[in-house]
């Protein structure tokens, strides 16, 4: 990862590579260059050394690209902290990882309690050092006294300052600390979304990741011409590894529209930046699409994106093409353990490849589509578990080699918990997780399939199907709903009649439930699990 800044350094020193919107601060290469130098031997003169486990429990804020790289440039693994999580899930992953440093934002709206819960797990964490980022705008600083503690901007000035007295020195430490780096050595510890259960530490090397953000670049033609609007969560690859990583590999710029995902922020920073590629998960695009302001906005100077995490609706991915102009949006699918992006579809597919499936695999990797009791490959045309292997593969869970095995095989297929199916050409249509497949009467329906129908109904803006517990037939189907402007109820009757004759019976929600937004994780994921609970305790 240093070796590649270096060279896109040298090569692009005065574009840009950052852009903090909310800060309203700008870095180019040079300046990011030198700034990640800075952190990286402010870390060092407060010990950290080579595998130390360095957190960051922030937001998008520019300090954030910063410590991934100054981490990387001394060997530091960098654990990056969900900014939803609480004390209980922070004192979690300080433990599990065994954190010796955590970079913690002051306040985080609408949470004003960062500081207050980075200390009191601290004083529970034996060893671990806060440093408090005091860089950011005042909104983010909130009227929490620092003390006694370090401050990010004691940290990065110092290290400048030894820059400036002994440049000569520091280079030298610098480099030597950068050959003895391997490809192979842990990097970055990523905690899992939590979709399915309690986060896992996904470990990843310089190899896993950086690998995947340049094939990625590479796919999507990236070049200095670029800049790429990223509203996605830094905390999780989709930010790290698809965004800094695939653009700052290409000597592209990252441009960072505001701190937490905020859809105007999004727009106004396509629009005056003139960026050529933007991200989101589809409930994001959704609620760029639909806010009022949308055509206000001159999008076009968009040529391409990102979209992944979830299955993206047909009638979104049409409008994200025609009326933001991303003709060339890529659809993206991965997990965390496969750091992340193990399929993409490719600038010249054609809308139907791009609507339908999640493309092919990548450069490098295998994939390939296998009875999930006797992990064969299925014949092309047939549902079964996606599995991939090859360079992207994690090292492991962190400290945790029974889930490490029970997710990767003896010979090094990673089993997604997804179910697909691969056509002729080679492109797959992800149709689920195997955990949230529903048996109704012995039936097994995908709610994917159930949602991608119901998005035609008039009144449906937005839609979950989940199985809840019934005593006769096992499961029975829930869709929750979001409307559209204008409507105010739906029947679970109205969705019978709009299904009958179109969908088969065992497919047709018997519960039909109106709330105004979805519970989900930061990276955006949908928390069925959640919406599954909530509709058993409703039917009670
Ligand atoms: P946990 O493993 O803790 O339950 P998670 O699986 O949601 O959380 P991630 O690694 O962030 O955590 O998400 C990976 C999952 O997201 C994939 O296994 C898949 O189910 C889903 N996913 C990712 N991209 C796509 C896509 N393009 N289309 C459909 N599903 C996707
Ligand atoms: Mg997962």
């Amino acid at each position: 990862i240093p070796a590649h800044l270096n060279a896109t350094a040298a090569a692009h020193a005065d574009e840009p590579a950052l852009v903090d919107r909310h800060s309203g601060r700008r870095w180019t290469y040079a300046e990011f260059d030198r700034d990640t130098d800075a952190v990286a031997i402010g870390l060092l003169e407060r010990g950290i050394k080579k595998g130390d486990r360095v957190g960051i429990w922030a937001q998008n804020v520019a300090e954030w690209a910063l410590i991934q790289y100054a981490t990387a440039k001394i060997g530091a693994i960098l654990v990056n902290v969900n900014p939803a999580y609480r004390s209980h899930e922070l004192e979690y992953v300080a433990k599990q990882s065994g954190m010796s440093m955590l970079v913690s934002q002051i306040t985080a709206p609408p949470h004003s309690d960062f500081h207050a819960i980075a200390t009191e797990v601290a004083a529970k964490v034996p060893g671990l050092e806060l440093v408090f980022l005091d860089t950011l705008p005042s909104d983010l600083l909130g009227d929490a006294v620092i003390g006694e503690r370090e401050s990010f901007a004691h940290l990065i000035g110092s290290g400048r300052g030894l820059l400036d007295d002994e440049s000569a020195k520091y280079a030298v430490r610098l480099q030597k600390l950068m050959d003895e780096l391997a490809m192979d050595d842990p990097i970055n510890i990523q905690y899992t979304s939590g979709t399915t259960g309690f986060p896992k530490g996904v470990t990843l090397s310089h190899h896993n990741i950086l690998n995947n953000g340049f094939f990625i670049g590479e796919l999507l033609s990236y070049s200095p011409k670029d800049s790429v609007v990223l509203p996605v969560p830094y905390y999780h690859c989709f930010g790290m590894v698809i965004g800094n990583l695939a653009a700052l590999s290409h000597g592209a710029a990252i441009i960072l529209p505001s701190p937490g995902f905020d859809p105007v922020a999004s727009l106004a920073a396509v629009a005056e930046e003139k960026a050529t590629s933007l991200y989101g998960v589809p409930t994001m695009f959704i609620a760029e699409l639909e806010h009022p302001d949308f055509s206000s906005y001159d999008l076009s100077s968009l040529r391409t994106g990102v979209m992944a995490g979830s299955p993206c609706p047909v009638e979104i991915m049409k409008r994200v093409i025609n009326d933001m102009n991303m003709e060339e949006v890529a659809i993206c699918y991965g997990m965390t353990e496969t750091s992340p992006v193990s399929m993409m579809t490719r600038v010249d597919d054609s809308l139907e490849a791009r609507t339908q499936t999640v493309g092919r695999v990548m450069p490098h990797l295998e994939i390939k589509i296998a009875d999930p009791v006797t992990g064969q490959a299925v014949p092309r045309g047939q549902k079964g578990e996606l599995c991939t292997r090859g360079y992207a593969v994690m090292l492991g869970y962190w400290e945790d080699p029974e889930k490490t095995a029970e997710t990767i095989d003896t010979s090094r297929w990673i089993h997604t918990g997804d179910l697909g199916i691969m056509d002729e050409d080679g492109y797959v249509d992800i149709s689920g997780r195997i955990k949230d497949m529903v048996i109704r009467g012995g039936e097994n329906v995908y709610p994917r399939e159930v949602e991608e129908f119901l998005y035609h109904h008039p009144a449906i803006k937005d839609v979950q199907v989940v199985g809840v517990a019934d005593e006769k037939y096992g499961e029975e189907l829930m869709a929750w709903v979001i409307l559209k402007g204008g409507f105010e109820t739906l029947t679970a009757a109205e969705v019978k009649e709009f299904c009958s004759g179109k969908l088969a019976h065992f497919k047709i929600p018997r519960y039909v439930e109106v709330r105004e937004s979805f519970p989900m994780t930061v990276s955006g994921k949908i928390r069925k699990v959640e919406l599954r609970e909530e509709g058993e305790a409703i039917i009670q």
